[in-house]
């Protein structure tokens, strides 16, 4: 019983190696497309900064940060290098009430942070990834067939996790553009919400990375370019909330497409037209966060699709 994982981002990649670790045959292909959100994205692991406290998605994202600290051990085990995982968040928000008087400071000790490319880098450490461009997927007798950009491809199962590009596929999934900025050094700096600046609220974040420190993140429109706005917001926003480290250097400017549902969830299910395809996609804001939950749930809905197949 073979396994082929569409996409091998935050979503893909942390299923394929929930699937090989649970005894499956596991393939990723993905096609290395610019805009991955996982390239792009901070790796804060943040239900309360994002705020989702009373949302449908609360109890996932704190389920899903619960099963943090030993996923990234297991994936460091396996991978062989770290994935950076730091728990403890600083929220810098308004004083008392929300009056104009020094910033107020709260630790969020169960929050934390890690970094996105190598989480990405050590779950697929031991998995087989083939660089291809999945075009369309058809119903076969023992399984699904895959047409891609390297030929035709057999699986008795597909997991489709094409992030901001799942509408190839039937799934209603729109891209939302994200840019953030890596700023050189300073890659101890603590993960850090809000700003330092009085009477400014909950705006923007940085934290400190192995590749430099981070300061994010925009929210706006679909496009794949860069936009000139943006940078000049995360420039403010590095003034803000990193001041003494502002003038450093820019590593790399980033931008990534967010995939996001009509309701702002995450789809994990059957794929609504295509038999053994399951789908994970439509993460949003939080893949980085609901990784290992949703890599769980696939691997329990590959499991049964599999026995319903045999
Ligand atoms: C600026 C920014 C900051 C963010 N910060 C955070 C954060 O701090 N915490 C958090 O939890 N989340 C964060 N996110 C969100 C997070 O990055 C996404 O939710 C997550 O990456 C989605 O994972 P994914 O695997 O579905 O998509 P992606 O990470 O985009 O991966 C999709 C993969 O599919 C491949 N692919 C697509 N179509 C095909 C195809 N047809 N054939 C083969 N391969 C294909 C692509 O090449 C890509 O590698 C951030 C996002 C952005 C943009």
């Amino acid at each position: 019983m073979s396994v082929i994982v569409v996409g091998g981002g935050l979503i893909g990649s942390a299923v394929a190696f929930t699937l090989r670790d649970a005894g499956l045959e596991v393939e990723v292909l993905d096609a290395d497309l610019p805009g991955a959100a996982w390239r792009a994205a901070a790796g804060l692991l943040t239900p309360h900064g994002e705020r989702l406290h009373g949302t449908p998605l609360h109890a996932d994202a704190l389920e899903s940060l619960s099963l943090w600290p030993d996923f990234a051990r297991s994936l460091e085990a396996y991978g062989g290098q770290s994935v950076h995982f730091r728990p403890g968040v600083l929220h810098i928000g308004r004083g008392q009430g929300g009056q104009e008087s020094e910033p107020a400071h709260q630790s969020v000790p169960e929050e934390g942070s890690l970094h996105p490319p190598s989480v990405v880098r050590a779950a697929l450490a031991g998995v087989k990834v083939t660089r291809a461009r999945v075009l369309a997927l058809r119903p076969d007798t023992r399984g699904v067939r895959l047409q891609t950009e390297a030929g035709e491809r057999r699986a008795s199962l597909v997991v489709l996790a094409t992030g901001a590009w799942s509408g190839a596929f039937g799934l209603p999934v729109r891209a939302e553009q994200g840019q953030a900025l890596l700023l050189q050094g300073a890659s101890d700096h603590p993960a850090q919400y809000g700003t330092r600046r009085r009477g400014r609220g909950l705006h923007g974040y940085a934290l400190g990375r192995p590749d430099g420190l981070y300061v994010g993140a925009t929210a706006r429109g679909s496009a794949m370019q860069p936009d000139r706005w943006a940078l000049r917001w995360l420039g403010h926003m590095a003034r803000t909330t990193v001041p003494a480290h502002a003038d450093r250097p820019v590593q790399a400017e980033l931008m990534g497409l967010r995939p996001i549902t009509p309701d702002g969830l995450p789809l994990i299910a059957p794929h609504p037209a295509l038999p053994h395809v399951v789908v994970a996609t439509g993460h949003g804001r939080h893949g980085a966060l609901l990784a290992p939950l949703t890599a769980r749930r696939v691997l329990a809905l590959v499991r049964q699709t599999l026995r319903e197949a045999a």
